[in-house]
């Protein structure tokens, strides 16, 4: 049994985010959970918080710290797609996928570091996708801002590595939820035809690996990419 911690995940409402706070929960920590409507797993806090308003972060950060405690991991989850071929992508489709996805990884982050350090303890957890290494037709704004995030975790892990901070990315492949629901049964049936797990995967799975990576066993690992993907991306 791992200690018991503060954790605050973003876009814990549905889907990858609710299933890791779900597991957060039933391994012992106290959990938060923002959402923008919608409310957290049953035995966690909900907060409001909207990932591209620095000042609604700070507010759901304030809220966690008092009736939590101060927030010990954080799981950076919440995201979008904007899907388009690079020749059709707007420069608002770029630009707002990164906005949040990205840009607010950073807001959350940066709300968080300043009791992580007070704290001498945190653990950063950002979730990624296997098509950040690994490349997608009609994911450029995705996908870089999902590359982006593993020089996030591993300029922070050469930052406040010695304090006691680590900080890692999760890169899912394809998983079912809403996100993955809209696209094409075509689409579907192609992904599903390259994955080595002959299989898509399920959002426990992406819970089971941030449970590993908030508890005491990965102490000593930082700035590493796990890869949750059925073999998707081996190698990238
Ligand atoms: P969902 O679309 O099911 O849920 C996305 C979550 O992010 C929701 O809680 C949503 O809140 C929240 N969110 C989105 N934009 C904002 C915003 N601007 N401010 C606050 N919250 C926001 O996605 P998944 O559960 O599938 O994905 C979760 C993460 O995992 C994402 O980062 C995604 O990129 C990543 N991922 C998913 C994969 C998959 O196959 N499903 C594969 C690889 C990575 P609201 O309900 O209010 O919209």
């Amino acid at each position: 049994m791992s200690t018991s911690r503060t954790v605050l995940v973003t876009g814990g409402n549905r889907g990858i985010g609710y299933a890791i706070a779900e597991r957060m929960i039933a391994d012992g920590h106290r959990v938060a959970v923002t959402s923008r409507s919608g409310e957290g797993p049953a035995g966690s806090l909900t907060v409001r918080a909207e990932m591209t308003d620095s000042a609604s972060i700070d507010a759901a950060f304030t809220e966690v710290e008092a009736q939590l405690g101060p927030v010990e991991v954080v799981v950076a989850n919440a995201g979008i797609t904007k899907d388009t071929l690079l020749l059709r992508m707007t420069e608002e489709e770029f630009t707002s996928v990164i906005d949040t996805n990205l840009t607010g990884t950073f807001r959350v982050v940066k709300r968080a570091a300043k009791g992580l350090l007070k704290g001498r303890f945190g653990r950063v957890i950002l979730i990624s996708s296997v098509v950040g290494l690994y490349g997608s037709p009609g994911q450029i704004n995705y996908s870089s801002s999902k590359a982006a995030l593993v020089g996030f975790a591993r300029s922070l892990t050469r930052e406040l590595g010695s304090r006691g901070i680590t900080a890692n990315v999760i890169a899912p492949g394809f998983i079912e939820t809403d996100m993955t629901a809209e696209l094409p049964e075509a689409q579907q049936q192609q992904y599903l035809s390259t994955i080595p797990a002959s299989r898509f995967g399920q959002v426990a799975e992406i819970a089971g690996a941030a449970s590993f990576l908030a508890g005491d066993d990965a102490a000593y690992i930082s700035g590493a990419v796990i890869p949750v993907d059925g073999g998707l991306g081996m190698g990238h």
